[in-house]
């Protein structure tokens, strides 16, 4: 694990004075040596790079970016659960990620809450509500937990009668295979009475790597259906091109493309932003691009809306800032 701006810039070739970085934000640098390994060195634009610098601009104040972007906090019944739609709700697993991805909605979120000793509490309300039907394990991540504990978490889940999906929210595989590489627990998943899947979170078809392609397999040959979401990130893949590019990849390692997001507006990551405007055209260059099955759903999430909203069209859209 690279945790220090001198480790990551001996890695990259780069002199820290190339970069306009700060060396003591409240969300520091954390960056796996699988993912610091695909970044191209003597590339300061490089587009795995940009995810994970912590740039002195993030401190700047910018009007309509804030800190609880998507209204999670508001709908959090119990300190690790949040349900916000129907049918589903997410447990907040773990306060932990393996990287610190700078656009992060959830780079505010009060995650020293989620302890373990409050899942009993999560349970009891699924229990209580029958109109859950899917309980989606996210975090921080999920894979920070141990397989043990993952594994009784499923369990857990299994004894409540009208749960029949889990869902496994985590950009582990992506960004460190070789902890999302867990046979006892894909073992375990691949015998349960529920239908997984597995949501990981790739943003650019660098990210994706020999390493990843193993590791889908064995989800795959598991039976769990793998699906990506991305986030929409100026000069990281907001280009047709670019999109195409990782949605073949993905689907060559067996995953197909579900979200792309427009990015929350969360406080520190304005400068990664994209118009509405530039999404719904890049999104019209995909469909002509790519089949159907290829072509993500770029969403906004909309605090107060039922559902995560699918871009419109541009002459629709009030909020094109
Ligand atoms: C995104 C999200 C979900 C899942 O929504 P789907 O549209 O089913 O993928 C569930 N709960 C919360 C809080 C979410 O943000
Ligand atoms: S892994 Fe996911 S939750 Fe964690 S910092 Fe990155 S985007 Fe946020």
């Amino acid at each position: 694990m690279i945790r220090t701006i001198n480790q990551l810039c001996e890695l990259i070739q780069l002199q820290p004075s190339q970069l306009n970085l700060d060396s003591d934000s409240p969300f520091p640098l954390k960056v796996p040596k699988h993912f610091a390994n695909q970044i191209e060195p003597k590339n300061p634009q490089d587009p795995l790079l940009l995810q994970i610098l912590p740039m002195l601009s993030e401190r700047e104040e910018v009007v309509g970016f804030n800190h609880d972007p998507v209204g999670d906090l508001a709908l959090n019944p119990i300190d690790s659960l949040l349900h916000k739609y129907k049918g589903r709700v997410l447990l907040i697993t773990s306060p932990k990620c393996d990287i610190h991805c700078r656009y992060c909605f959830r780079r505010h979120f009060p995650y020293e809450q989620a302890k373990k000793n409050n899942w009993r509490q999560a349970f009891d309300y699924i229990q209580q509500d029958s109109s859950i039907n899917e309980v989606i394990l996210s975090g921080g991540d999920p894979f920070a937990l141990s397989e043990p504990i993952l594994i009784d978490l499923l369990s857990q889940i299994e004894k409540i009668k009208h749960i029949d999906t889990l869902r496994i929210h985590s950009r582990t595989p992506v960004v460190m295979p070789e902890k999302a590489n867990r046979p006892n627990l894909i073992a375990r998943l691949k015998v349960s009475r529920l239908s997984i899947v597995l949501v990981v979170h790739c943003n650019h078809a660098n990210e994706l790597t020999e390493q990843t392609h193993q590791l889908f397999k064995q989800y795959k040959q598991a039976g769990i259906t793998l699906l990506n979401q991305s986030v929409l990130l100026k000069d990281v893949n907001d280009s047709v091109e670019s999109l195409t590019i990782l949605s073949k990849k993905l689907f060559k390692q067996g995953v197909l493309p579900y979200y792309c997001h427009l990015l929350d507006k969360v406080a520190g990551a304005s400068h990664f932003s994209v118009k509405n405007r530039q999404g719904w055209g890049l999104l019209e260059g995909l469909k002509k691009q790519l089949p159907g099955y290829l072509v993500p759903k770029f969403v906004v999430e909309i605090a107060g809306e039922p559902y995560k909203t699918q871009l419109l069209k541009p002459e629709n859209n009030v909020d094109d800032k």
